[in-house]
């Protein structure tokens, strides 16, 4: 990065806000190679408290990013929740993470925000510049003039106002920020116990009188998250109290707090994620685009959705392919998500004055926002093509399945057996993937080749030897001799899938590169090439 003692900086990116999403967005924009500045007015990373859990869609993305290996030996999987009242169990579910298909990790991954931002900062090869406020954004048709309070200006081609639910860029571009608040608010604990309940690994919410005004987290470190909705004066002892009587007749008793707040739920959402009504170079992600209440743990987990979605596109359009338009459609695809999250959150937070099996319920029918697998993408958003084949559905996530690479080295001088591997083990982020299925080639080598350039085409076949010298060739049970091919994008939901859906994307939405993508892929130019031929190559 630029020296900091000098006043201005010249970056493709500055990110405005180092939370969960502004350091997601600028390890994401560093690996695409975009020149970044990322400001926080706090003095370093969060200490404590705050969200508690990655959900299954996060763990996916984190894994894809190389944080997750940092993450996941300090948390706890966690998949089942349990109903109890008056101290005798009363119901467990988990069908909801159980019967997820393709999916490795089927499971809440318990691990504190600290932790999260501390992994991120780790990744981050840039500073952050801590204790600096900004205090002024403006834009103009080439770029986009940030000031802190520490006097420095910062001049960007594109700015990301992930500020927090309190955004101060949001409230200076003037962009409404509506919904309702449902008066209420929780008191929130992070702290250890003695008890003689049956301590388990899973989500307990308690029902007294009728109401399910109690949750228990399981966490990392063997500490305790509680959420308590009370009537009268909210403060630690009240919320401690309410526990015990939730708990009753069992004991407890709390031997050492670390974090205690409270959470007044608010449900809102820009009336835009994108300056200029959708043409300008300021993005909202995170809190600062939406906010809700925290029953069902969506807040990280969506501010690190936003970050995955939005900086392929910002790193495209700076490198010159694709325009407005690609920009533009990350305000369809997640401003419509965030609705949904805060209409599941607002269903939960609202059911928590009712009995604890009717809570649970609520969870279970909304089970795809709260383990973000069943968030998926409109045929009617500009980016998805209405097409489905097999497992993989437009729109939808990519199913993780199993293939085995095969050997760089072609046909007979493969001796042994590859080993498997995931698709997400193998994606990386930054690059359109065309997954070419089957035994027959949907396009010329040729052609495949070109496209490797930019876009990485993958062969996945049922045969035991390597057909092409492509660097991705893989062997998958799976995969009919017959099938087709899939694109998927960097947020790894497939946009098209089988040869067949020919209807053709509007191109000022893509990257020129997809254009050769969509020709090598649709053109009908399907030609098997023999081993003799991949070996001259
Ligand atoms: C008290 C509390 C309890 C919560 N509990 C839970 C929970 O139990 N479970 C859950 O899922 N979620 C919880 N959340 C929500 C969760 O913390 C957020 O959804 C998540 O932090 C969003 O990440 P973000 O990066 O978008 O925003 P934030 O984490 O809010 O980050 C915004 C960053 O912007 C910085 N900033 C703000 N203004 C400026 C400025 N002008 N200049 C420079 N920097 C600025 C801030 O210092 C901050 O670091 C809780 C939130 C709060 C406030």
């Amino acid at each position: 990065m630029e020296n900091m003692s000098q006043s201005a900086f010249n970056v493709d990116l500055v990110i405005v806000g180092g939370g969960p999403t502004g350091l997601l967005s600028a390890v994401l924009a560093r690996s695409l190679g975009l020149s970044v500045y990322i400001i926080d007015a706090k003095h370093g990373p969060l200490d404590l408290g705050r969200a508690d859990a990655l959900n299954a869609r996060t763990q996916q993305y984190l894994e894809v990013s190389k944080t997750l290996s940092l993450l996941e030996p300090f948390g706890l999987k966690c998949n089942t929740s349990s109903t109890y009242e008056a101290g005798e169990f009363t119901s467990q579910q988990n069908k909801w993470w159980t019967s997820l298909k393709h999916t490795h990790r089927p499971n809440f991954l318990m691990i504190g925000q600290s932790r999260v931002e501390e992994a991120l900062l780790h990744q981050l090869d840039i500073p952050v510049d801590y204790n600096s406020r900004v205090n002024g954004i403006q834009e103009t048709s080439a770029g986009v003039v940030v000031t802190t309070d520490q006097g420095r200006t910062v001049v960007a081609k594109y700015a990301i106002a992930a500020d927090g639910a309190r955004s101060f860029v949001r409230t200076s571009l003037g962009i409404p920020f509506t919904g309702t608040k449902p008066e209420m608010v929780w008191a929130v604990l992070d702290t250890w116990i003695e008890t003689d309940f049956p301590v388990c690994p899973e989500i307990i919410t308690f029902q007294k009188d009728g109401q399910s005004r109690v949750a228990w987290i399981p966490r990392e470190r063997g500490m305790n998250r509680f959420y308590i909705l009370l009537d009268g004066e909210i403060n630690q002892e009240n919320a401690e109290a309410s526990i015990r009587e939730h708990m009753a007749p069992h004991k407890v008793e709390f031997t050492k707090t670390e974090w205690f707040s409270t959470f007044e739920i608010k449900e809102r959402v820009a009336s835009t994620f994108i300056s200029k009504d959708g043409n300008g170079r300021i993005l909202l992600a995170g809190d600062a685009a939406h906010v809700h209440a925290v029953n069902g743990g969506q807040g990280l987990n969506t501010g690190i959705a936003d970050a995955f979605n939005l900086i392929w596109r910002i790193a495209f359009v700076t490198q010159g392919h694709g325009g407005s338009a690609l920009l533009k459609s990350y305000d369809e695809e997640r401003r419509t998500t965030a609705s949904g999250v805060i209409d599941v959150a607002a269903k939960l937070v609202r059911t928590t004055v009712k009995t604890a099996l009717e809570y649970v319920e609520i969870i279970e029918k909304n089970a795809g926002y709260i383990t973000g697998m069943g968030v998926s993408y409109s045929p009617t958003t500009p980016l998805v093509v209405d097409s489905s084949h097999g497992d993989f559905v437009a729109g939808d996530r990519c199913p993780d399945l199993w293939v085995a690479k095969l050997p760089a080295t072609p046909s007979h001088a493969q001796v042994e057996e590859p080993s498997q591997v995931r698709l997400y083990e193998l994606f990386g982020y930054g690059k359109f993937k065309v997954l070419v299925l089957g035994n027959e080639k949907p396009a010329t080598f040729q052609q495949a080749v070109e496209v490797q350039q930019k876009v990485e085409v993958w062969h996945i076949h049922d045969q035991e030897h390597r057909r092409t010298t492509l660097p991705y060739e893989f062997r998958a049970d799976w995969v009919k001799s017959d099938e087709g091919a899939v694109v998927v994008r960097e947020v790894f939901e497939a946009p098209f899938v089988t040869l067949t859906a020919r209807k053709p994307l509007a191109h000022d939405l893509l990257p020129d590169h997809l254009d050769s993508v969509s020709q090598a892929v649709w053109l009908d130019q399907v030609q098997c090439i023999g081993e003799a031929e991949v070996l001259q190559h």
